[in-house]
């Protein structure tokens, strides 16, 4: 199983993203893959990032950037490729684009949205077709996700502080097409103590939870206390 990642737009010149409310669409969409990938390479699988650096462009013109994109997800023989934007234009929540109806992308966009909109309470815009050259140009599955309104101001707040969380959400909805399991209960209970600490780099704190000899049972035993209490 291999995959590729898109963090859209580049970090400067050409082909640049959005902004609002202070951000630039090009810094989220990178951090956002970055989480993905690691949690996906955990996950056992393979993972080919477009851009590879925050401050890499790609191209020499916006086409022959977003050209470059596809290229890469062929080149490597790509099972599925996924595209990271935000949105912008006026509206909030969230929408996954494909290409066209009836396929394996409208199949793996629906529960990577489902998740997205359920983990932040965001509004489901829906799965929509789009004429996009890195959804025509790649030869598998493609799907580009707009996670939130980058000119919205509480959208704009969760894709400053929640990009691991994004990250998180995309990798369950993965996950869940994809048929694999998610290190199951364990999964549960970290998106539950993410959300009720508001973590904003929950790896980091569940890594050094997990450095605790018994970090299975001190996760259950923090999660039963929140739900007795
Ligand atoms: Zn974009």
């Amino acid at each position: 199983m291999k995959l590729c990642i898109d963090a859209g737009h580049n970090y400067s010149g050409f082909d640049t993203g959005a902004t609002g409310n202070g951000l630039k669409e090009q810094n989220i969409t990178f951090p956002v893959c970055q989480f993905l990938k690691n949690k996906l390479e955990q996950a056992g699988i393979t993972v080919v990032m477009t851009r590879e650096t925050l401050t890499q462009n790609l191209g020499t013109s916006v086409n022959s950037s977003l050209k470059k994109r596809a290229e890469i997800s062929n080149n490597e023989k790509c099972d599925y490729f996924i595209s990271i934007h935000c949105n912008a234009g006026g509206g909030t929540g969230t929408e996954v684009l494909i290409l066209k109806r009836g396929g394996q992308a409208e199949q793996l966009a629906k529960p990577v949205l489902q998740s997205i909109v359920s983990r932040f309470n965001l509004r489901n815009r829906g799965v929509k077709e789009s004429n996009l050259s890195v959804l025509r140009n790649t030869d598998c599955p493609a799907i580009l996700v707009e996670l939130a309104f980058i000119d919205h101001p509480s959208d704009a707040v969760l894709l400053k502080n929640q990009q691991e969380a994004f990250a998180d959400a995309v990798f369950l909805g993965v996950m869940e097409y994809l048929g694999l399991p998610v290190s199951s209960e364990s999964a549960n209970i970290r998106s539950f103590l993410t959300q009720k600490w508001n973590l904003s780099h929950p790896d980091a704190v569940f890594a050094l939870l997990d450095s605790h000899p018994y970090a299975s049972d001190l996760y259950q035993k923090i999660y039963e206390s929140y739900k007795r209490s």
